[in-house]
C-alpha cells in the first residue's frame, strides 16, 4: 500500500526548514505547490504555503497533523513565479516562510482572499421594483433614474452620471429606499494596444535611437544604459516601454523611491494613456494587494514600484527596467536581505525578457559585468537641447578661513550666481544642527548610551537625537560632568548651514530639504514648486537632493564636505561618495544656463577627487575597479557577512567564533575561501546591543552558496544561535 502523500509547508518561522503535514481531512485531489493553507503550528493556527509533496516524512506518520484548511482552489502564483521567491530565499539564505511573508502582499500572506476591484452599481429595491413607471413624475430627475433602472436593471454611478443623473439625485432616491447599491467586480479588459500614448514622444537623438535599437525585446539580455543626469535615459525607458506594451506585454519598472521623485511618476502618467500600477510602501494593504493582483492577472500594462515590486507577478512579462541601478535602497538591509536589482537579472532570464539597468553612476558590479561581456553597455553622452556639463572647481579647506564650513571663495561664488538671478544648491549629507555637543571645559561629549555613536544636536526642537536608535533627550544647560556652562556645538548639519546661510544672504529665500523638513507629504512638493518658480534662492539639503529632480535654474552646486568617503573602513564608501557627488553635481546647469560645481575638501589632491572632478565618473570607476581587483574585493570575489548582536558582547563574539570554526571545517581557508573576523563593526553597539561581524570571501559563487546553506543549518542547531540575534548578508552593500 503506498504511503499517504506528505505536504511540505513553509510557515512564518525563523527556522530554515519546511514542516510536514498530512492532507486535509476530506479526500480531494492533490494540492499544488503555491497553494495557501491553514495549518496547526505549536498551539496556533498559521497560514502556510505548500512548497512540495514528498512520499515520506522523516517523522513517524503518527506525529504528523493534517492541514486544517485550504485557502486557494488554484495557487495564486504560477510555478515559475513561485520559484522566483524560493530561489531568492535560498540565495539570500533566509528562512523560506519568512521570505515568502516578506515578498507577498500582507493581505495575501495573512490568508485573506485576493481582493477584487469593484465599482458601485445601483439597482431597484423590492419596494422600487413594485413601483409603476410614472411613480415619481412630480420629481422629473428622480423619475428619470427610476426609469433608467427599470430599463437596465443595474447601472454604475458613472453610467448614471452620463445620463445626467447626479450623486445628489441618487442619494435622494436611495433615502426613499427605492434603490440600493451593490459592488460589482470590474471586468477584465485589455488595454488598447493601438492607443497607449497620451502625448507624442520626443524625437530621439542619434544616441538615444542607437541605444533603443540595440535592445532586443524578444529575448533575455541585460543592458546597462549609462548616461549622465539629463542625458535622456528616461526618454529611452518610455519609448522602450511603449514598444513592449504595444505588443500586449507588461513592463515592470523599479525606481529607488517614489515619494522623493514624484516627477518620474508624473512623466509616466503624462506619457501613457493606459493604467499604471504604483507599488510603494505608502499603500494600504488593500491597495497593495489590488495592484499586485491587477499585475498578476495582466490587467495593467505598466507596474512602477520600489524594491519589493520586483516580486510582483506579471501575466505577460515583457520587460524589466531598474532605474538608478547603483542605488543602495535596492538592497534590503534588514530581515530578508535581498537585492532587487540582482533578482531582476535572474527574473528576466527566467521570463526571457530584456532587463535594462540605467544610471549616471553605475555600480562597480554592473560595470564589471559589462567588461566581462555579460551585460551590453549602452551610452548616452550629450544632453538633449542646449544643456552642457558643469565645470568643476576644488577648494582646499586647509588654506581657507572658514565661516562654519563656508570658504570665502565659496561665498563669493554664491553671491555672483544669486546676483545674476540664478539658484544655488548646497549639499551636505548630515541632518540636524551639529553632529557633536561637547564641553569646552572638561571635554565631555554627548554620546548615546545605547549606541557607540554621538548624539546630534537639533536646534529647532532643542533636543539631542541619536540617528541610529531614535533615542532623544533635551539639550543640557550645563555640562553633566563638570557643571560648566561652556558647552559647544562642533561640526555642522543642514540645520546649522541653513541658519548660517540666512545670516549671510538675508535677502535670499533659503529652502532646506532633509528628513526633518520633509516629514509632511506636501513639503517636498512645495519645495519643488518654489524651485520651479525660477527666482533666486538657495537650496540646502542632504542626499535627498541627489535624486531625480530637474531644476533648470540651478547654476551652482556646492559640495560642502567631500571628505566623508575618503577614509572610511567600508570598502564601498569611495564608490558611494563618487556616485553621490556625481549625482549632486548633475543638478547643475540642467537648463539653458551652464553649470558650475564647487567641491570643498581638506584633500584636494587625493587621486579619487582629482580623477572624479577632472575625468569624470567613468575614469573614477575604472580606477576603483582596479583597486578592488588588487585587493580581491567584490566584484572580483564573492562576499558574505554574518552578523551577530547581543546585550553581552561575549555572546556576540562567541557565536561568530563558533560560526568560523564550523565554516572552516566545511571549507578550510585556501585561495578559494577566506575568513575575516569576528570583528567589531564601525558602530560596535547599537540600541543597547553589542555587534560583531564575520566576513567570508569566496572565489566561486556556487561554492559559497553550498557552504552557507550547510553552515546556517548547523548554526540554527547551536544553543548560542538561539540566544543571540544573528543574520546572514549575501552580497552585502552596507558594511557598517
Ligand atoms: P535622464 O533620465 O537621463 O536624467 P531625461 O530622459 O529625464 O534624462 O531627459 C532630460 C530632459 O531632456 C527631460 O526634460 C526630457 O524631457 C528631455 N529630453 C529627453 N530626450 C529628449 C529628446 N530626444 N529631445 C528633446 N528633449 C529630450
Ligand atoms: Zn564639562
Ligand atoms: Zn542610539
Amino acid at each position: 500500500m503506498p504511503s499517504p502523500v506528505v505536504y511540505q509547508v513553509a510557515v512564518p518561522s525563523p527556522l530554515r526548514r519546511l514542516f510536514d503535514y498530512l492532507p486535509p481531512g476530506e479526500a480531494r485531489q492533490a494540492l499544488k505547490p503555491g497553494t495557501r493553507v491553514k495549518v496547526p503550528f505549536g498551539r496556533r493556527q498559521v497560514i502556510g504555503i505548500i512548497i512540495k509533496t514528498v512520499q515520506k516524512s522523516s517523522l513517524p506518520l503518527g506525529k504528523l497533523k493534517p492541514i486544517s484548511a485550504i485557502l486557494d482552489l488554484q495557487p495564486l502564483l504560477s510555478e515559475p513565479q513561485f520559484n522566483l521567491h524560493l530561489w531568492a530565499a535560498q540565495y539570500y539564505q533566509h528562512p523560506v516562510g519568512d521570505a515568502l511573508a516578506a515578498s507577498l502582499p500582507a493581505l495575501i500572506r495573512k490568508g485573506e482572499p485576493v481582493p477584487v476591484e469593484t465599482v458601485t452599481h445601483w439597482q431597484l429595491t423590492t419596494i422600487g421594483l413594485g413601483l409603476p413607471e410614472s411613480a415619481l413624475r412630480t420629481a422629473p430627475r428622480q423619475q428619470q433614474l427610476l426609469n433608467a433602472l427599470q430599463k437596465h436593471a443595474r447601472l454604475s454611478t458613472a453610467g448614471l452620471k452620463n445620463l445626467g443623473i447626479s450623486r445628489q439625485i441618487i442619494k435622494q432616491v436611495a433615502d426613499k429606499k427605492l434603490i440600493e447599491s451593490i459592488e460589482v467586480e470590474t471586468e477584465v479588459t485589455d488595454w488598447n494596444k493601438s492607443n497607449i500614448l497620451a502625448e507624442a514622444p520626443h524625437k530621439l537623438t542619434r544616441q538615444q535611437s542607437a541605444a533603443l535599437n540595440s535592445i532586443n525585446t524578444n529575448t533575455f539580455n541585460t543592458y546597462l544604459l549609462q548616461g549622465e543626469t539629463g542625458s535622456g535615459k528616461t526618454e529611452v525607458y518610455l519609448q522602450l516601454i511603449q514598444t513592449v506594451v504595444e505588443t500586449g506585454k507588461q513592463a515592470l519598472v523599479l525606481i529607488p523611491e517614489i515619494s522623493l521623485t514624484p516627477q518620474t511618476l508624473q512623466r509616466f502618467q503624462q506619457r501613457f494613456n493606459c493604467s499604471i500600477a504604483v507599488m510603494h510602501s505608502g499603500l494600504t494593504d488593500k491597495e497593495r494587494a489590488l495592484a499586485w493582483n491587477a499585475a498578476r492577472t495582466g490587467r495593467v500594462p505598466i507596474v512602477l514600484g520600489t524594491r519589493s515590486a520586483i516580486f510582483t507577478p506579471l501575466a505577460n512579462p515583457g520587460l524589466i527596467i531598474v532605474d538608478e541601478e547603483h542605488d543602495s535602497s535596492f538592497k534590503q538591509q534588514e530581515g530578508f536581505r535581498y537585492s532587487a536589482r540582482d533578482i531582476a537579472v535572474i527574473r528576466a532570464q527566467r521570463e526571457k525578457t530584456p532587463l535594462l539597468l540605467g544610471s549616471a553612476t553605475p555600480s562597480l558590479e554592473s560595470l564589471h559585468n559589462c567588461h566581462q561581456g555579460k551585460y551590453h553597455k549602452l551610452t548616452l553622452t550629450g544632453r538633449p537641447g542646449n544643456a552642457r556639463q558643469p565645470q568643476w572647481q576644488l577648494v582646499d579647506l586647509r588654506q581657507s578661513q572658514l565661516k562654519t564650513g563656508f570658504s570665502a571663495t565659496l561665498i563669493n561664488a554664491m553671491e555672483d550666481e544669486l546676483a545674476q538671478g540664478n539658484q544655488v544648491l548646497v549639499f551636505l549629507n548630515r541632518r540636524g544642527f551639529a553632529p557633536t555637543l561637547n564641553c569646552h571645559n572638561c571635554g565631555w561629549i554627548a554620546d548615546c548610551h545605547r549606541c557607540s555613536a554621538r548624539l546630534t544636536v537639533h536646534k529647532s526642537s532643542n533636543r539631542l537625537l541619536c540617528h541610529h536608535c531614535e533615542h532623544q533627550e533635551p539639550v543640557p544647560l550645563a555640562c553633566p560632568a563638570c557643571m560648566s556652562s561652556q558647552l559647544q556645538f562642533l561640526g555642522q548639519g543642514t540645520e546649522r548651514s541653513e541658519s548660517l546661510l540666512e545670516a549671510l544672504f538675508p535677502e535670499t529665500p533659503i529652502l532646506r530639504v532633509d528628513r526633518d523638513t520633509t516629514r509632511r507629504k506636501s513639503a517636498m512638493q512645495s519645495m519643488v514648486e518654489k524651485m520651479n518658480s525660477g527666482k533666486p534662492c538657495i537650496l540646502v539639503g542632504t542626499q535627498m537632493l541627489a535624486k531625480g529632480h530637474h531644476f533648470p535654474n540651478v547654476t551652482l552646486v556646492v559640495i560642502l564636505d567631500a571628505d566623508g568617503g575618503l577614509f572610511s573602513p567600508d570598502f564601498r564608501a569611495p564608490e558611494k561618495m563618487g556616485q553621490l557627488i556625481t549625482q549632486v553635481a548633475g543638478r547643475a546647469g540642467r537648463g539653458e544656463k551652464p553649470g558650475k560645481v564647487i567641491l570643498q575638501s581638506h584633500y584636494c589632491d587625493h587621486p579619487m577627487l582629482t580623477t572624479l572632478s577632472q575625468r569624470g565618473y567613468v575614469a573614477f570607476s575604472d580606477q576603483l575597479l582596479n583597486e578592488r581587483k588588487l585587493a580581491q574585493l567584490p566584484p572580483f570575489q564573492y562576499l558574505c557577512v554574518l552578523r551577530s548582536e547581543a546585550p553581552d558582547v561575549r555572546d556576540a563574539d562567541q557565536f561568530l567564533r563558533l560560526a568560523r570554526q564550523h565554516a572552516e571545517r566545511l571549507a578550510p581557508p585556501s585561495p578559494q575561501f577566506g575568513y575575516l573576523g569576528p570583528l567589531p563593526p564601525a558602530m560596535e553597539k547599537r540600541s543597547g546591543r553589542y555587534r560583531r561581524q564575520l566576513s567570508i570571501h569566496a572565489s566561486s559563487r556556487p561554492r559559497l552558496q553550498q557552504l552557507l546553506t550547510l553552515l546556517c543549518q548547523q548554526l540554527e542547531q547551536t544553543p548560542l544561535g538561539k540566544k543571540v540575534r544573528w543574520s546572514v548578508d549575501v552580497d552585502p552593500v552596507d558594511m557598517s
